[in-house]
């Protein structure tokens, strides 16, 4: 029961309400995101927010079929949480699930939903949008690992995927509590074998 309970917890903490969360994409620094991961039994849960500005190199709304492409892509990406994150083969780990999006501040629909109701003749009101907001990536993975225990160094090739990206706030939580890192680009490992 104390492992399901973890995975409870995580799952509440990853839906804020939706005032809490425009506030935090409005106060993310660009360069920096965000990754909690939970430990829990052989199951390692992770959630990940980090600025668009990180991810695609641009927080205006996509609509050139270039920017658009962008943004398709690297949701594509962050949904192949192995290939950003790596795990020692050892552990035998494998993704249950994985999802990306990106989110805007300023619309409440998905940024990958058609907008039927978009007025092209009005470029300046569009502009003027497009100046306003930040946005940001989310993608949530539940990873299973045969030998979690040898899981314990993550590779975080992200920062090759991502040149724009320069840190990530890392929250570790597992039956031994949370705890918090930063991982930066220049020394893109996280060593967590002291933490089992
Ligand atoms: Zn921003």
């Amino acid at each position: 029961m104390k492992n399901l309970s973890l995975v409870a917890l995580f799952a509440l903490a990853a839906n804020p309400v939706s005032a809490e969360e425009t506030r935090q994409l409005g106060a993310h620094e660009h360069g920096v995101g965000q990754l909690d991961i939970a430990f829990d039994g052989t199951q390692i849960a992770m959630e990940l927010r980090a600025p668009g500005a990180d991810i695609v190199g641009f927080e205006y709304e996509a609509q050139s079929v270039d920017d658009r492409a962008k943004v398709d892509a690297a949701v594509a990406t962050l949904a192949r949480p192995l290939d950003l994150f790596s795990l020692p083969s050892a552990a035998g780990c494998s993704v249950v699930q994985a999802s990306a999006s990106l989110e805007s501040e300023e619309e409440h629909e998905s940024h990958g939903d058609a907008h039927a109701h978009e007025d092209h003749g009005d470029e300046d009101h569009a502009d003027h949008a497009h100046e306003a907001g930040h946005t940001e990536f989310h993608a949530e993975y539940l990873v299973n690992c045969a030998d979690p225990a040898a899981a314990s160094v993550i590779s975080f090739a992200y920062f090759d995927t991502f040149p724009n990206a320069l840190e990530l706030e890392v929250q570790v939580i597992s039956d031994k509590g949370a705890t918090a890192f930063e991982v930066e680009r220049d020394a893109p490992t996280l060593d967590l074998r002291g933490m089992f």
